[in-house]
């Protein structure tokens, strides 16, 4: 990483994570790299040392046929390779009397050759016997303990390195060395941890490609790559898969700071993740030909695939008596009306499905606590911090990273895996805290110092132990656990639907005997007001006709204002009663009835002609029978034309229509008039009772519409109404036809 490449502010070795090292430019010393244009087979870049190896110049190279390196007849061999895209097998070489091993790959539009020297090494039976030994090894070992130890002893005496370590990551890709094997008088590394930052993201994503990385020598001196930029593409060439390729300075700068010569790591890979490396160390240079590399690759293989395993016969186990633990606490809340008390005070409980220090239910107000919890009002402090967290299951080991103020309860609850069943209803389970003593290798927070001399970051000096301890954190959550706390929370939704379905039955039930009586008790109400309000009207009159002389003016104004009140009340109670028997009444007294007649008699009722002799009333000549209830029918058409007829009052020429019409293959009648009109916003709300949509201009109680809609609805039918605010209104009816 160059220094321009990061702003001022921003210099960590974090930002190291960003060094571009797939098209670092150079290469290690132990090999020669040559890349070609594969359709042409011209040398378009190579390593500054071809001299050195080759004894031939860029000058003789650059540009030329590839047959000039290697001769015809291994061009050939090399095209028939290419033909039958078999690249990963390297290929014996002879360039100017000395021998060389090529491995060949694509990178983009390149072709790359990687030339090591190779003196032939050793024979196919040596190998066989070597890998034997892997599967023996890895296969006998009885724990993941005792895989990674046979893993560092089968790799030391194969490679011959100095020191060879497991190295596992955790969660945030921090380090620990978890098994050693080393010369004896060098001091031990085993425990030591290491931040994450001592191998960036981009080089785990290179392990994870290439599994495999062989550092030479740390002492070497970078062999540019010449031109700079592929004439093919006119970028640096992308040498990520090359054996040879360059290290990244700071890396190097690192190795050798921990003392280290020269390095051979493998990946380990478990379920498509960098579980962890196999590192070996060197104190002084070391290389190792390809085909050993590819044993040290297979024995990282088969041991990712006995970690698998070895990890996974552990969680199943688990799992079976969680399974089991999940199945009893089923049987307990079917047996159980109460989902919390099933779950928190059965024979089996919910907090020994997976280990844990205790747990909490939480079920709309209600909390039931098992084990080691913190505190109630903790407890809602931290729900409502949960509740802000899209996922329905939450999880941490380390709470008061999150949620500072749970270090007051870290005891209890540094762990906290929390299932949220639907709102108002979660679950939770605690771990408590496990004080750990981390051993760094080297302070971590020393992370990078910024080199005067090298013109950018240098990684940390010392690597002394460094010890710290970690408070807070719990033991880790496993996948199982969230998998059976997902399965569990599935039961409890069954469950709970299949109680909530009964309740639901039960209160439907009391609701309808409660709006019965509510019926009975409306109407019985309206009932008995009406003989004082009647007695009242009585009383008022006699005081206006026979005392109204012997009152003031003001007086008199009171009686009137008394009078109108009066009558207002009147027509409420008469409209309260009316709806209130609508409701009282479940059967009808069909009959067929003639239209015309009910609303001839309707119309009287109005008091057109008295009370607003400017409005004309036009009724369609022949309107058809009606069936229904002959008094509803009455009251339905009273309330329609009694609307049309005072709405339209204010007009000039008020004018009230009387007809049918076919619409949607309905006969529906309809009552018109040119009055004020009804606002769109109003529409659905006019039908509802007491909803009134004029001010005190018009009288009216605001039931009158609701009375409509429910003696329609008794008839089988449907009301609806069309308005433009102004011109006028139309409200449309029908009845059920087969009354
Ligand atoms: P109200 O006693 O207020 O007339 P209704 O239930 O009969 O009560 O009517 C509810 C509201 O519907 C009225 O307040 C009025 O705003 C509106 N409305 C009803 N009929 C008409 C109509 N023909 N023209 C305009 N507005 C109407």
């Amino acid at each position: 990483m160059t220094l321009s490449s990061v702003q001022p502010g921003e210099l960590n070795l974090d930002n190291c994570a960003r060094e571009p090292i797939h098209i670092i430019g150079k290469t290690q010393a132990h090999g020669v790299l040559v890349a070609c244009d594969p359709q042409t087979l011209k040398i378009t870049q190579m390593g500054e040392n071809v001299a050195e190896y080759f004894g031939l110049t860029f000058e003789e190279l650059f540009g030329n046929d590839l047959s000039y390196l290697l001769g015809e007849e291994q061009v050939k061999q090399l095209v028939e390779m290419l033909s039958f895209n078999e690249t990963a097998i390297p290929q014996d070489i002879l360039i100017n009397d000395k021998n060389f091993l090529m491995q060949v790959h694509h990178s983009g539009p390149n072709l790359v050759l990687d030339f090591e020297p190779y003196q032939g090494g050793q024979s196919s039976n040596f190998f066989q016997k070597q890998l034997t030994q892997i599967l023996n090894q890895f296969q006998a070992a009885k724990s993941v303990d005792q895989l990674c130890k046979a893993a560092t002893i089968l790799s030391k005496k194969m490679f011959g390195y100095n020191r060879v370590m497991i190295y596992e990551f955790d969660e945030e890709w921090n380090g620990k060395v978890i098994a050693e094997s080393r010369e004896e008088e060098m001091g031990s590394w085993l425990g030591l941890h290491y931040p994450a930052t001592d191998i960036p993201a981009q080089s785990r994503q290179l392990f994870l490609k290439h599994r495999v990385r062989i550092i030479t020598d740390v002492n070497y001196t970078p062999v540019p790559i010449i031109p700079e930029l592929s004439p093919l593409t006119k970028e640096p060439l992308d040498i990520s898969r090359s054996g040879l390729r360059a290290v990244s300075p700071i890396h190097i700068e690192y190795l050798k700071n921990m003392g280290v010569g020269a390095s051979l790591t493998a990946a380990i890979i478990v379920k498509g993740k960098l579980w962890g490396l196999i590192a070996c160390h060197h104190s002084t240079a070391k290389h190792l030909d390809f085909y050993q590399r590819e044993s040290c690759r297979f024995l990282a293989q088969m041991f990712s695939t006995e970690l698998s395993l070895q990890e996974n016969s552990a969680l199943i186990s688990q799992g079976k008596l969680s399974e089991s633990i999940r199945k009893q606490l089923v049987v307990q809340m079917n047996n159980e009306n109460d989902v919390v008390t099933a779950l928190s005070k059965g024979n089996v409980k919910f907090t020994q499905l997976f280990p844990c220090g205790g747990g909490a239910i939480f079920i709309k107000d209600r909390w039931a606590l098992n084990g080691n919890t913190p505190e109630k009002t903790q407890l809602e402090r931290l729900l409502n911090f949960i509740k802000e967290h899209p996922k329905s299951l939450f999880l941490t080991r380390n709470l008061s990273a999150v949620f500072p103020e749970a270090k007051a309860y870290k005891e209890t609850a540094s762990g906290v895996l929390c299932l949220k069943i639907a709102d108002y209803k979660y679950i939770f389970w605690f771990k408590p805290e496990e004080i750990q003593e981390v051993n760094w290798g080297g302070n971590p927070k020393d992370k990078a110092f910024y080199n005067e001399k090298e013109q950018r970051l240098s990684p940390r000096q010392s690597f002394e132990k460094w010890s710290e301890k970690l408070t807070g954190i719990s033991e880790a959550w496993q996948e199982t656990d969230k998998e059976i706390a997902r399965a569990l929370r599935e039961n409890i939704s069954y469950v709970m639907l299949a109680q909530q379905q009964e309740e639901i039955e039960a209160l439907n039930f009391k609701l309808i005997e409660a709006n019965k009586e509510l019926k009975i008790f409306s109407y019985g109400l309206s009932h008995d007001l009406r003989a004082p309000v009647r007695g009242m009207e009585g009383i008022l009159e006699i005081l206006d006709e026979d005392h109204r002389t012997e009152l003031s003016e003001e007086g008199q104004k009171l009686l009137q204002m008394s009078r109108d009140l009066n009558e207002k009340m009147n027509n409420l109670i008469d409209n309260i009663l009316e709806y209130s028997r609508l409701n009282h009444s479940d059967s009808l007294e069909v009959k067929s009835i003639d239209t015309s007649e009910v609303i001839e008699e309707a119309l009287k009722f109005v008091n057109v002609q008295g009370s607003y002799p400017k409005t004309t009333v036009k009724i369609q000549s022949q309107l058809p029978e009606m069936r229904g209830e002959r008094r509803m029918l009455f009251q339905l058409w009273s309330n329609l034309l009694n609307n049309a007829i005072k709405y339209s009052s204010e007009e000039e020429n008020p004018l009230v229509e009387v007809g049918t019409e076919k619409i949607k293959g309905h006969l529906v009648f309809y009552v018109r008039d040119n009055g004020i009109g009804v606002p769109p916003k109003l529409k659905e709300k006019i039908f509802e009772t007491f909803k009134r949509g004029v001010g005190s201009r018009f009288k009216g109680t605001g039931i009158g519409l609701a009375i409509v809609k429910r003696i329609i609805e008794k008839h089988g039918g449907e009301v609806w109404v069309q308005s433009e605010e102004g011109k006028g209104s139309i409200f449309y009816f029908y009845l059920d036809p087969k009354l």
